[in-house]
């Protein structure tokens, strides 16, 4: 383009950004929360148990305190969508995090099995983080001094080439983060091929693990649901069985918040952490597990229910998609994911203009999850993905922020131009 014709774009955007930003608006995109309307999908959990019933199948007063492992019957709704066999998955608190917080302090106060000793005595701890990824995995490392080291993402997953020859290498490579199914932010679920590598590869910490947060394990958009490798049975068969923690949890299926989480892995693994659970609750709240096994009934239930939330969160991410390829589509600044399911969807602008976009909105009225929170300690290197989250806001209002990120994109892309 000419040095006149960016100058013009550029003008025009700039002008296109004034009149959005005189709208005076006040529009959130920030975090990955249901809509009200999906949160409705739910209100029978309000009236249920119902009165004068609180047994399980095995007929356990849930009233009272025990049942460390939670509802076995509700672990078999979920043992299908997180592929870990029922016995062997844990039905546990709230929230998912919770429990991958806590075993990352239980590997570093403890070791994990097969390891040599606790974590915390090694000259360092590291992390596998594939680039986009999760906050709130990178500020538990953050949190506990553990080094994070980024693995850019691929169409189907972590770089295995680059994965592999660092976990071969280095010892003190204790840890890795996956979200593999619909991934937070791209969408993206992992390749048959990533998910074998994983299993199979050979790591220099004999008590190295993949921390596996099947988050968005059910949680399609489409009528062809992605199906993923069933990650522990690789493991094992490639003679790796307690390489997986698995988790998940009904946050996005049911109540955000007050749902059940799971935990799920080989037998010594489980017993593991059944242990320090043992230490530190004489039991989970299985009223609300009961709730939750009468509210969804069996997996074919908790398949219907979540077609029921596609209904609704399928269409924003259609108007996203439809919105920036009107707004931007031919202009060279942004690329965008497609996802067929889970919450986000990743835009990458020009390098260098990512928080200046995120700025650009916010003074417009356009809150957005801020630049970098993609990347460890917050910093993006390239300063140029941006984490949309379009669930929450309600379909007019969701059009709206996303013309006027798209506005901001072409302000900032062009600014860069001149
Ligand atoms: N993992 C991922 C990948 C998520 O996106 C989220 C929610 N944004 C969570 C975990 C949080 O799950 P929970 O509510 O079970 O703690």
């Amino acid at each position: 383009m000419t040095s006149q014709t960016v100058a013009e774009l550029h003008e025009q955007a700039r002008q296109d950004y004034e009149a959005f930003k005189a709208r005076g608006l006040k529009l959130d995109l920030t975090r990955g929360k249901p809509a009200p309307a999906q949160l409705d999908l739910s209100n029978g959990l309000l009236t249920l148990p119902g009165e004068g019933v609180y047994k399980s199948a095995d007929g356990t007063d849930l009233r009272n305190y025990g049942g460390l492992t939670g509802l076995r019957e509700l672990s078999e709704i979920f043992a299908e969508g997180l592929q870990v066999p029922a016995e062997r998955l844990l039905a546990l608190g709230n929230a998912s995090l919770t429990i991958m917080h806590d075993t990352v302090v239980h590997a570093l106060l403890n070791g994990v099995p097969g390891g040599t000793g606790r974590w915390l005595d090694g000259e360092r701890v590291a992390f596998l983080c594939p680039v986009p990824g999760y906050d709130r995995h990178f500020a538990i490392c953050e949190r506990f001094g553990i080094e994070m080291i980024q693995v850019p993402m691929t169409g189907e997953g972590p770089d295995m080439d680059v994965v592999e020859r660092l976990v071969a290498e280095d010892a003190t490579i204790k840890g890795m983060w996956c979200v593999p199914k619909y991934s937070n932010p791209t969408g993206i679920s992992y390749s048959d091929d990533v998910v074998r590598r994983l299993a199979r590869m050979r790591t220099a910490a004999p008590d190295f693990r993949i921390f596996w947060d099947n988050a968005y394990a059910v949680h399609h958009l489409t009528d062809k649901p992605a199906e993923i490798l069933d990650v522990l049975a690789e493991a094992e068969a490639a003679g790796n069985p307690d390489r997986v923690f698995v988790y998940g949890s009904t946050s996005k299926v049911t109540f955000a918040g007050a749902g059940v989480a799971f935990f799920g892995s080989s037998e010594a693994n489980v017993k593991w952490m059944t242990g320090f659970l043992s230490k530190s609750t004489i039991g989970p709240d299985k009223i609300n597990q009961l709730r939750h096994v009468q509210f969804l009934k069996d997996a074919e239930g908790l398949a219907a229910h979540m077609r029921k939330h596609a209904e609704i969160v399928r269409p924003k991410f259609d108007a996203v998609d439809r919105i920036l390829t009107r707004e931007l589509g031919g202009t060279g600044l942004a690329e965008w994911t497609k996802p067929e399911g889970g919450y986000f969807i990743s835009l990458d602008v020009p390098e260098g203009c990512a928080k200046r976009v995120v700025q650009l909105a916010k003074e417009a009225g356009v809150a957005l999850t801020p630049a970098g929170a993609t990347h460890p300690h917050g910093v993006d290197p390239a300063d140029r993905t941006i984490r949309i989250a379009p669930t929450f806001p309600v379909p007019a209002e969701l059009d709206v922020a996303i013309e006027g990120l798209a506005t901001c994109v072409r302000l900032a892309g062009y600014e860069k131009q001149l």
